[in-house]
């Protein structure tokens, strides 16, 4: 579904480059879950960036199902976003100008399903009924993650990229929205790559894996390497 292949990726600073990712491999089969966890500045949101084709390995490859990503030019890139996966970030994203079911069916649109019938269910699922004609500033915070999470899966994605999606939320509405968001994953059949920074939020995830000295470990091999 989603593949890393001896991912390398540095950025240019007035210090010199930084290198966030040396030779990165990472596979994620489809409806797999997989928490991405790691010390604020470890490339956590690069490596999302890399995985959504935002941005673009410096060497090594990125592949969607069939297709090598990053190799594709950005038009190509952005239809693969649109059609074939689902983002949610920590900051809502949401369009303040629509109303609560607009928002979920101009995200299927762009995507080229037309499917009201599953923006329907989806408020449901959400827990938004009755709220479908209000705009996203009349919502809660909780509410509001919940409307971007069903916005991210309006179009039926293959592979959900979720960067702290409850790190805005308090403890009891984080473990609501993740348990939606595991729910709606596994009926969807989607796989989910989601980057957080709490044990307990990863816990219930399929793998984890950290992000530490621009390597991906596995979260005991991490453990053990702190503590010898
Ligand atoms: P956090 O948990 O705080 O969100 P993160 O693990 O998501 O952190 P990244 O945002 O991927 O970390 O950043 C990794 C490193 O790269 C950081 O040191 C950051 O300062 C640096 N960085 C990120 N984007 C750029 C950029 N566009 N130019 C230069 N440096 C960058
Ligand atoms: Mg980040």
């Amino acid at each position: 579904m989603l593949e890393f292949r001896q991912v390398y990726k540095a950025y240019t600073t007035p210090q010199g480059p930084l290198e966030v990712l040396r030779g990165v491999d990472l596979t994620l089969e489809a409806g797999q879950s997989l928490a991405l966890m790691g010390e604020s500045g470890s490339g956590k949101s690069t490596l999302l960036h890399l995985a959504a084709g935002l941005d673009l390995p410096d060497s090594g490859e990125v592949r969607l199902g069939s297709q090598a990503i990053s190799t594709l030019g950005e038009p190509e890139r952005a239809r693969l976003r649109r059609e074939r996966l689902g983002l949610v970030f920590q900051q809502f994203h949401l369009v303040p100008s629509l109303s609560v079911i607009d928002n979920l069916r101009l995200q299927a649109r762009l995507a080229g399903v037309e499917k009201s019938a599953w923006s329907s269910e989806l408020i449901e699922r959400l827990g938004l009924a009755g709220l479908e004609g209000r705009y996203p500033e009349q919502l809660s915070g909780g509410q509001q993650q919940r409307l971007a999470i069903g916005r991210a899966l309006a179009p039926r994605p293959s592979l959900l990229l979720a960067d702290e999606p409850t790190g805005n939320l308090d403890e009891g509405s984080a473990d609501a929205i993740l348990a939606l968001l595991l729910e709606l994953v596994r009926d969807t059949g989607c796989a989910l790559l989601m980057v957080t920074h709490s044990p307990r939020i990863a816990a219930p995830l399929d793998r984890r894996l950290v992000l530490s000295h621009a390597r991906l470990t596995s979260s005991q091999q991490a453990a053990q390497e702190a503590t010898s």
